[in-house]
């Protein structure tokens, strides 16, 4: 009962983590950075026809030119820029890495033509801000420097510009400390990014690694490290969701109790060690044979259970068969006699009864091939009428 809570809890934990973490979450910011400069080229269009409507009643400019110069070219080379960039954040070729380079560089080109528009200083702050603020999404380095770069490289040939256009009014501006300041700030905006970037990626290893260690466990509860096989409580688990599915789809399930004859022998003649080869190799065929069908579980010891899921009872029968036969003529090096057997207890789902029911009909059957000589398979009576018996 516990256990069962503790492995839903378990799998809970685990859905949770994957969703956040196995999830691109690249992706997402690349999509988030696409969408905000949607948002920031709305937002300018918007502005720029209220700066028309302004202009043109103020300053009586020739709207036909002035509209290309200020609205429609920027918006164009907007828009442009925008669909290839969404193709390329879609592309499937395309590195998750040269993406983020992708959407940096949206940012730059967006930002950029505003500022080249409407020449003024706030753009001219916003670029070095948001495209180096916005590599903290990737925790990129090399993409932050090469962001710190390229605002650096633009911030100088804009004053450049700056200084020999607007000539008159900035006369006396001490360009070089006014450069060196901004030069100053966006190396210093850089290295803050470049901190972050670096507790991110400390966070983002240390809740992998926690995922890493959860899966780990949660496998080890759910799977036998002797054979490979799922374990019991696995099975309880399998088990009902088995019938859940069985009442909801109405497809034939089984269950197929597997149990070696007279294995205690088999360990005192030969060894435990040697007993354990032989669970191994009876554990390996039900793997492999049962693989397309169902799913193969070490009940205990020396019992184990193949669950079949929609799947008819000669099919079964057939899968049963061979790995009982195929057990029986194996040949273990250390055996000097013949071959072990194994019996075997098949029960189809009756619908409505519990998990217990249908699990206790499987083991009587099993009960009985053991009861009637061993080496054989006996098939539940109460879905058949008459009790059927395999042996070879
Ligand atoms: P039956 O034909 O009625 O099934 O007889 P049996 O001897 O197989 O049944 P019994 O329940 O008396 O003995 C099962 C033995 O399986 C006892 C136990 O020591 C042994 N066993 C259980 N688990 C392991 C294991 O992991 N390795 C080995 N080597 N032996 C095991
Ligand atoms: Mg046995
Ligand atoms: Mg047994």
């Amino acid at each position: 009962m516990y256990g069962k809570i503790y492995t839903n809890l378990l799998a809970w934990g685990i859905k949770v983590m994957n969703d956040m973490y196995k999830e691109d979450i690249e992706a997402r910011w690349q999509l988030l950075v696409w969408r905000t400069v949607i948002a920031i080229c709305g937002v300018t269009f918007a502005l720029s026809w209220i700066l028309y409507g302004v202009h043109r009643v103020e300053k009586n400019i020739g709207s036909g030119l002035y509209m290309l110069e200020y609205i429609f070219i920027p918006m164009a080379i907007q828009i442009i820029t925008l669909v290839v960039c969404y193709f390329m954040i879609k592309a499937d070729n395309i590195s998750n890495e040269k993406k983020n380079y992708v959407v940096i560089g949206l940012i730059f080109v967006s930002i950029g033509v505003i500022s080249f528009t409407y020449y003024s200083v706030l753009p001219l702050i916003m670029l070095p801000i948001l495209t180096i603020v916005a590599t903290a999404l990737f925790a990129d380095q090399s993409l932050t420097i090469w962001s710190g770069v390229v605002v650096a490289i633009l911030t100088v040939i804009d004053m450049v510009r700056y200084h020999f256009e607007y000539t008159d009014s900035v006369a006396g501006l001490n360009w070089v400390g006014v450069l060196s300041i901004f030069l100053l700030l966006i190396i210093l905006l850089c290295v803050m990014v470049v901190i972050v970037n670096t507790h991110t990626k400390a966070l983002m290893s240390s809740i992998m690694g926690s995922y890493n260690r959860q899966v780990t466990l949660m496998s080890e509860l759910m799977i036998d490290p002797m054979t490979g096989l799922y374990n019991r409580r696995s099975f309880e688990d399998s088990l009902e969701k088995e019938i859940e599915r069985a009442e909801q789809t109405g497809a034939k399930s089984y269950v197929t109790i597997f149990d070696i004859d007279h294995f205690k022998e088999v360990n005192d003649t030969y060894g435990h060690s040697n007993g354990d080869i032989v669970i191994k190799a009876l554990c390996k065929m039900m793997k492999e044979k049962s693989k397309d069908m169902g799913l193969a579980f070490r009940y205990g010891g020396e019992e184990f259970v193949i669950l079949f899921h929609d799947v008819e009872l000669s099919k079964v029968m057939n899968i049963v068969e061979d790995i009982r036969t195929e057990f029986r003529c194996y040949y273990f090096h250390f055996m000097n006699k013949d071959g072990i057997t194994c019996s075997c207890g098949v029960a189809e789902y009756i619908k409505g009864e519990s998990s217990k029911a249908w699990f206790n009909r499987a083991d009587s059957a099993l009960y009985k091939a053991k009861e009637s000589g061993r080496n054989r398979t006996v098939i539940s009576a109460v879905s058949y009428t008459h009790l059927r018996a395999h042996e070879t």
